[in-house]
């Protein structure tokens, strides 16, 4: 996945630390945008937003929790692990218009719809459950592919209006909820996710 490799050698140009790229045929990634063992998954992606400090800390991990949250201890608001890293990392996953779309938790969305001066670039997040330490990068399909099927195009606006359902005590109740509209098809290794919010 070319973008992959842009999105970390993007990262590498801004700060310190490797991108950690989920292997979503594992149940757990931890491989690197650096790595030659990226595993091509199709069109997805789930993208840690903690950076692994070395190489040789992601293989010390591999059996490690997976990467925190990063939301606050009530799950509705962005939590102390959040920072300007974080965001430039979505955001540059999100102007790269190889990106149909991601799905991050609407705790993130939130966040930053409140504290953007200019919100347009959160189009591209869409509220999924989960997704609070990873976000998950859906690609565009490739020009040369036609067994692929591009999705529905998102909606106009930036989203940020259209988040409180997913506060409300029929999202948060696996019980009461039926599936918001639209529900996307998600790969295998993220539906463990959908339980735990
Ligand atoms: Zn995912």
């Amino acid at each position: 996945m070319h973008f992959v490799s842009d999105l970390g050698q993007s990262h590498a140009s801004r700060g310190e630390g490797l991108v950690m790229v989920g292997d979503l045929s594992q149940p757990r990634g931890g491989l690197m945008s650096n790595s030659r063992r990226i595993h091509q998954n199709g069109l997805d992606a789930d993208i840690w937003f903690q950076f692994a400090v070395s190489a040789a800390a992601i293989r010390d991990t591999e059996n490690q929790p997976d990467p925190p949250s990063m939301l606050a201890a009530n799950g509705e608001e962005l939590g102390p692990l959040w920072g300007d890293d974080q965001k430039a990392l979505l955001k540059a996953a999100a102007d790269d218009p190889r990106v149909d779309r991601i799905f991050v938790n609407p705790a993130i969305k939130r966040g930053l719809c409140s504290s953007e001066p200019d919100p347009a670039w959160l189009r591209k997040l869409r509220p999924w459950f989960g997704h609070d330490a990873p976000f998950h990068v859906r690609l565009r399909c490739p020009h040369d592919s036609t067994a692929c099927e591009q999705q529905a195009s998102i909606p106009a606006g930036d989203g940020c209006a259209e988040l409180d359902w997913w506060f409300s005590v029929e999202a948060r109740t696996p019980a009461k909820r039926s599936a918001p509209r639209a529900e996307p098809v998600m790969p295998a290794a993220c539906r463990p996710l959908l339980l735990i919010n």
